[in-house]
């Protein structure tokens, strides 16, 4: 009896201490605050009416996102801050230990069984993807309901026209998307499918770190391309105008769902191999496929990304890839809170603009890469 005790006692302790711990050792940022913003930087980002971001994974961590954390990079407060207008949460279900950009294994111990558990989430969440998955689109939209000024979930044209509509009245309004990181939260059973869309989810990425029900990761270990699940899905996908991400998956499912999928397309958080070769990254021919398709391509914040996490190669990217497919089709995925080391938090978004001031790029452009872009492609797509 003491012995259970003493184990329940122990549990709730270490739950207690263990996630923040966690939290802050996988989620940095490079730069110390107050950020070093030039006042003419500052003025062109308050003047924008909507910045985005295409991907963060702050509902894997157990913050209270209405609140303002000291470490972590995202939550509302923050970004406030940062004139975010519109963000992205993608829901991550399964880590592989000793993950890698070159090849996991979809067998290896899988690090967020500890983390839920740790977490002390709801037990149904620990042993299924799919409930994980669920409890996060439930999280984002209990913090909307609970913060003191209107957070819309964009589920459809309508939601994102009210968001910029009520936006234009008041900066302390804000919106977010849900999308998947890897289609094995659905374990190969569509009715899994109808159950995430039903709490929102309205992109996703056919794969994560490992090759799964849906087809091959660029970090998997065959590689290979969608099976005939991933077709399913991606059917489905289409029939509701859903965006499929590309980040992650492999270049035959990449190939594939260029060939075959009409929906609206992008890459929520990558890098670009013309600046820095990586598995990780895309190739010219694909940004030039994304743009053919009118898609986006998000530049991330960190190593993988652009090689180096700092302001100056984020930058480069920005300017490599515009220059290659156009600004048009250019966008932030900065992959905050994704187990990354970033130079900023969400509240920085004015460093990105001062540094492509200085890197040459015109107000227009800047705007474009900000959030028009986005804002384009939600009114062309949502349905
Ligand atoms: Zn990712």
């Amino acid at each position: 009896m003491y012995f259970i005790l003493i184990l329940v006692i122990l549990y709730f302790a270490f739950t207690i201490i263990a996630p923040p711990i966690v939290n802050k050792s996988k989620n940095k940022t490079l730069l110390s605050k107050p950020y070093q913003i030039s006042a003419s930087a500052q003025k062109l980002l308050a003047s924008m009416d909507f910045v985005a971001d295409l991907h963060c994974d702050a509902l894997l961590w157990n913050r209270d996102l209405t609140k303002k954390s000291d470490y972590g990079h995202v939550d509302f407060p923050r970004m406030n801050e940062g004139n975010i207008a519109l963000q992205a949460f993608t829901l991550v279900t399964k880590s592989p230990k000793g993950q890698n950009f070159q090849e996991n294994s979809a067998d290896a111990f899988d690090n967020i069984t500890p983390l839920s558990i740790g977490q002390r989430q709801p037990i149904s969440t620990w042993f299924s993807l799919v409930n994980r998955a669920i409890y996060q689109c439930e999280k984002l939209h209990k913090f909307a309901a609970d913060y003191e000024h209107p957070f819309i979930i964009i589920k459809n044209k309508e939601d994102f026209q009210n968001l910029l509509n009520l936006r234009a009245k008041d900066r302390n309004v804000m919106g977010g998307f849900l999308g998947i990181e890897g289609g094995h939260c659905l374990a190969g059973k569509i009715d899994n499918f109808q159950k995430v869309y039903d709490a929102g989810v309205r992109m996703l990425g056919p794969a994560h770190f490992f090759d799964n029900e849906m087809g091959g990761s660029a970090h998997g270990v065959k590689r290979g391309g969608l099976t005939k699940f991933g077709f399913e899905v991606l059917q489905k996908m289409e029939e509701k105008s859903m965006i499929v991400d590309i980040a992650h998956s492999s270049v035959s499912v990449i190939d594939e769902i260029l060939k075959n999928y009409e929906g609206p397309i992008l890459s929520s958080h990558t890098g670009v191999q013309g600046f820095y070769n990586s598995p990780r990254n895309l190739a010219d021919r694909h940004l030039y496929a994304i743009a053919a398709r009118d898609g986006l391509v998000g530049i991330g914040f960190f190593s993988g990304a652009v090689k180096e996490a700092k302001l100056e190669n984020i930058v480069k990217t920005i300017r490599y890839t515009a220059d290659l497919i156009g600004i048009q089709h250019v966008a932030l995925g900065s992959d905050f809170d994704g187990s990354v080391t970033t130079p900023f938090d969400c509240s920085g978004f004015g460093l990105i603009v001062d540094e492509m001031m200085k890197q040459g790029f015109s107000e227009g452009e800047i705007r474009a890469v900000l959030g028009e872009n986005v804002k384009r492609f939600m009114l062309k797509h949502l349905k």
